[in-house]
């Protein structure tokens, strides 16, 4: 072949990847836009994190420390984790990719489910891997369902817990029956990015899970409660064989210094979370009882946000309550990606997001 008609071509599998959407952000010609489309905290992050990025400015010529230890070490102590144990990413997405890379190759496969978050497909499918997709049980994981579904092939099982969209959870004993019925080279990977949210006797995010075997790794975000999505702050934690595979391979300085210095601040800083996590769970209730009282079937949800469906009567599906709500500048997440044609994802806002969110759907369901 001569130069010209050669071309550089990505690995098989590639092309067929689907590019993750983002939540919107525009309502284009509205003054005031409440983007709810993220699971974005609107309470913002706490003080000390952002006096923290803005002292880190005044050194912006220097690397970030590689090991990102003053954050692991926040980490630690806050959880009461050995630093050791612990990995910071630039976002767990980062993280989430890293274990694909690391453990997956052609011909080995993912377990997903359902409605699983989409970054888990794009990560297992950007290795060469194949996602094995399996069917939740109305909105929430079926732990029978996956243990049917693994096959020598199988590498590795991602979970969201909570789970996004869905805002269900799975209880711990659940999640160590799925454990036990594993076959130890395979990694489960329990996504807690929505952790701090849940108040069930019954969820565990993965600590105690982690720290009894070789093959779970769990991760956690500061994108959600910590209101740090910007600054793209994730860490893992998993034993030790593990953290050193993915050690590895990451970038060497994978995390910014704003966002390391900005990240132990929030750690530190419980009593800021235990107020937004208050808020959460006010209005997580007011919502789905206020939504319950307009017919809308609301998936119960112990995360900040929840799941939308509507009744297909009268044409008022979901995609033209999206228009509805963005034309009054209330932006929903469409979650057609997730398997939910006529459903949409609102996250948690201020009062004053809930009010009009409810306020505005009363309207577009009493209209004729
Ligand atoms: C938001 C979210 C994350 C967080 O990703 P970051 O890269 O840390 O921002 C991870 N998993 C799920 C299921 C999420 O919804």
């Amino acid at each position: 072949m001569s130069s010209e008609t050669m071309k550089p071509t990505p690995r098989p599998g590639i092309l067929d990847i689907a590019a993750y959407v983002p939540g919107k952000e525009h309502a284009p010609g509205v003054a005031r836009v409440f983007k709810l489309s993220s699971n974005e905290t609107p309470m913002g992050p706490s003080p000390k994190a952002v006096d923290a990025f803005k002292q880190s400015a005044g050194h912006l010529e220097i690397y970030p420390d590689g090991q990102a230890m003053a954050l692991r070490e926040a980490i630690a102590e806050v959880h009461g984790l050995n630093k050791a144990n612990i990995l910071c990413g630039n976002g767990s997405d980062e993280l989430l990719g890293l274990l694909c890379h690391v453990y997956l190759g052609a011909g080995d496969e993912g377990i997903i489910t359902e409605h699983g978050f989409l970054v888990y497909k794009i990560q297992i499918m950007g290795a060469g891997a194949t996602p094995v997709v399996v069917k939740e049980k109305d909105c929430v994981i079926d732990v029978d369902a996956i243990l049917a579904a693994v096959t020598e092939k199988t590498k590795i099982v991602f979970l969201a817990n909570p789970g996004n969209p869905t805002g269900t959870y799975v209880p711990v004993s659940e999640i160590r029956r799925l454990h036990a019925g594993l076959p130890g080279n395979v990694i489960l990977v329990l996504d807690a990015a929505y952790a701090e949210y849940v108040k069930r006797n019954d969820y565990q995010a993965g600590i105690e899970l982690v720290s009894g075997s070789r093959n779970v790794v769990m991760t956690r975000t500061f994108s959600k409660v910590y209101g740090l999505a910007a600054l793209r702050v994730g860490w893992a934690y998993a034993p030790l064989e593990i953290i050193d595979a993915l050690d590895r391979v990451r970038g060497p300085f994978n995390m910014n210094a704003p966002a390391q210095a900005a990240g132990a601040a929030a750690v530190r800083d419980q009593d800021f979370v235990a107020m937004a996590v208050e808020h959460n769970l006010v209005w997580v209730e007011k919502v789905t009882t206020a939504l319950t009282a307009l017919g809308l079937k609301v998936t119960p949800s112990v995360a900040n946000f929840v799941l939308i469906h509507f009744p297909d009567v009268d044409g008022k599906r979901a995609a033209e309550a999206d228009d509805f709500l963005t034309s009054r500048g209330y932006i929903l997440r469409a979650v057609r990606g997730y398997g939910f044609a006529n459903s949409l994802r609102m996250t948690i806002g201020s009062e004053e997001a809930n009010r009009g969110v409810i306020e505005a759907l009363t309207e577009f369901l009493g209209r004729s």
